[in-house]
């Protein structure tokens, strides 16, 4: 499997996006994370994986992701944080957000989706990690919300992609998260026998909650912890590494 991409933010003309694999013709098997595996590999993985869509690796822009729900506005300015060492990505953000071309904005996930949202005419773009803990605090949500407020886009102009993440069959959990999300989300995205939350399900019902149409919202029903050709966290193998999910507007 190679890079992944999303039917839908395909048709967005001025957008260019990817969600990188596992790989057995790359070394460290696709790694793109600096603290997983040899950094130098990670470093070439994410090359291969952006030059094909003329993004220079070294204009990707991380931040320190902490499973919580802040988003930070970026700029040309910040353009590359995290692209050469973890310390010199932006501070603790789990979502990035941007009205700039040539600003690729990228979340690295293992389990975790990574979700991808542009306005439709590609004059907005964003980049989102949402595990548990952000799904059960609404990060597609406060994703929404982030392109009315600072751009002025309303969820309706939005598009959105969910990238493989770990599946409802599979996301096995104790009956303390079970019951917080029964309480704070119903029953819906719930199973039993045993206790799973069905992540990607919630997740699409809270984009369509905060308002993107149903049919711009694509989900990419890949399971992490299923798919070899993915890295899983719960997986739990060796060597694991992470998946990079990426977007920007073009130059
Ligand atoms: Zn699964």
């Amino acid at each position: 499997m190679t890079l992944l991409q999303s039917d839908l933010l395909l048709q967005v003309p001025t957008v260019i996006h990817g969600f990188t694999t596992k790989r057995e013709d790359l070394p460290d098997w696709g790694n793109v994370s600096l603290i997983q595996g040899d950094p130098s590999h990670a470093l070439d993985n994410r090359a291969k994986n952006t030059t094909t869509l003329d993004i220079p690796p070294e204009h990707l822009t991380f931040s320190l992701q902490e499973h919580g729900t802040t988003i930070r506005r970026v700029s040309v300015a910040d353009r590359g944080a995290g692209s050469d060492s973890p310390e010199s990505s932006l501070p603790p953000a789990d979502g990035l957000i941007a009205n700039e071309p040539g600003l690729p904005l990228a979340i690295m996930v293992a389990d975790c989706a990574c979700i991808l949202i542009a306005e439709r005419n590609g004059q907005a773009v964003g980049a989102f990690h949402s595990g548990w803990r952000g799904t059960f605090e609404n990060m597609a949500e406060a994703a929404v919300r982030s392109f009315q407020s600072l751009f002025g886009i309303p969820p309706v102009d939005l598009a959105a992609w969910i990238s493989p993440m770990i599946c409802g069959n599979c996301f096995e959990v104790g009956g303390d998260v079970w019951k917080k999300f029964e309480e704070r989300w119903g029953r819906d995205h719930l199973l039993e026998n045993p206790l799973r939350v069905n992540l990607p399900g919630l997740i699409g019902t809270q984009l369509v909650q905060a308002g993107i149409e149903p049919s711009n919202v694509e989900n990419s029903g890949a399971c992490t912890f299923e798919e070899e050709n993915l890295f899983s966290h719960r997986r739990g193998e060796t060597p694991n590494g992470r998946m990079m999910g990426f977007i920007s507007i073009k130059k």
